[in-house]
């Protein structure tokens, strides 16, 4: 089997809250707290939780907008969370983002010819300029836009189109994995569905790995292979999209699950309503860090921490519940075929 393009080894992003004795700092936020998983080559892994959870923080580590406390993270075989700025460069192309709002990574004074030629120069991915501008207008075409529009401002398009401005910059570096972070989010729901069926297309046609960074499983249930569900820091459960939607093996997963609208009008999914609100980051629960809102908490949950376990092939959940016989797991006899 071939190395996977990404692997994500036990991450930590603890962010110093104060400085204390001797201007040490002796608060942390405890954003991401020990967290794995892989991509491979050509595949969609969602990352999913409620905001807050620390999903965008994970994805600003493996872009390296952020320096990680502790863990690796290995693209392509190559350890990049503790290379030299340098040595990073080359890799860099091979990593790229799509954030939330497009408007904000487009410079307002840069036309979108020059927005996309930026990449394409930086990493020298041209050899002259007919090579340049057959690669603009390529690029044009592969997200829909007419290629008249490279001559245009950011401010002219909408926003959706500004998203497919933000996605062809971020397909110009010729990437093999695009970060979305919250891609989708702000769009209208039709232009959401438009852009994700664009990058679904895109990935089909090119073979690009994406990490899906999303609050919304809705959005996920449509696009994704894989799920990784997020609750304060750490991965509550992870496996394909089949396993996570239909057999979730960890409360919050079904909470999260329970939410999504179901077409069917017969579908008998009761909402569940998680109690309280996610606890702080600064000063996670102990033992089980979801038991303070879990609705099947119980006495060992509070004092040890559970760890991921497989529960079937490919399929991971850190819940005590999943070490008890099937008749005695809420989570399996509830389980939607
Ligand atoms: Fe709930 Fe306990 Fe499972 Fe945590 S370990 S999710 S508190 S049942």
């Amino acid at each position: 089997m071939s190395a996977p393009l990404l692997e994500v080894n036990d991450l930590k992003m603890h962010f110093p809250l104060n400085g204390g004795l001797f201007g040490a700092a002796d608060r942390f936020v405890y954003a991401v707290d020990g967290l794995s998983f892989r991509v491979e080559k050509g595949e969609t892994l969602s990352l999913v939780g409620e905001s807050g959870c620390g999903k965008s923080t994970v994805g600003r580590a493996i872009l390296r907008l952020l320096k990680p406390t502790g863990g690796q993270v290995v693209l392509g075989g190559q350890r990049i969370d503790d290379m030299s700025s340098s040595a990073l460069r080359p890799l860099r192309r091979r990593v790229q983002v799509v954030f939330q709002d497009p408007f904000s990574s487009l410079n307002p004074r840069i036309r979108v010819r020059d927005a996309l030629a930026e990449p394409i120069n930086n990493f020298r991915l041209a050899k002259n300029r007919q090579e340049l501008d057959r690669k603009l207008n390529a690029l044009m075409d592969k997200v829909g836009l007419p290629r008249e529009a490279l001559g245009r401002w950011p401010h002219e398009f909408s926003g959706g189109q500004r998203q497919r401005i933000g996605i062809a910059r971020a397909l110009a570096a010729e990437p093999d994995l695009i970060v979305c972070d919250e891609a989708v989010s702000a769009l209208d729901v039709s232009v959401k569905a438009q852009i994700v069926n664009l990058l679904g297309g895109l990935q089909a046609e090119l073979g690009l790995a994406l990490l899906f960074i999303s609050h919304d499983l809705a959005i996920v249930e449509h696009m994704t292979h894989r799920v990784a569900v997020m609750y304060l820091g750490k991965i509550a459960e992870i496996g394909t999209k089949r396993q996570i939607f239909a057999r979730p093996r960890h409360p919050y997963t079904e909470a999260l699950l329970s939410a999504v609208p179901k077409p069917d009008p017969d579908s008998k999914r009761d909402r569940i309503m998680l109690k309280g609100d996610v606890p702080s980051p600064i000063d996670p629960p102990k033992g089980c860090r979801f038991h303070t809102r879990c609705p099947y908490a119980f006495e060992r949950c509070r004092s040890e921490e559970p760890r991921l376990k497989e529960v079937e092939r490919g399929h991971e959940a850190a819940c005590h519940l999943n070490d008890r016989a099937a008749e005695d797991n809420p989570l399996l006899s509830g389980a939607r075929a």
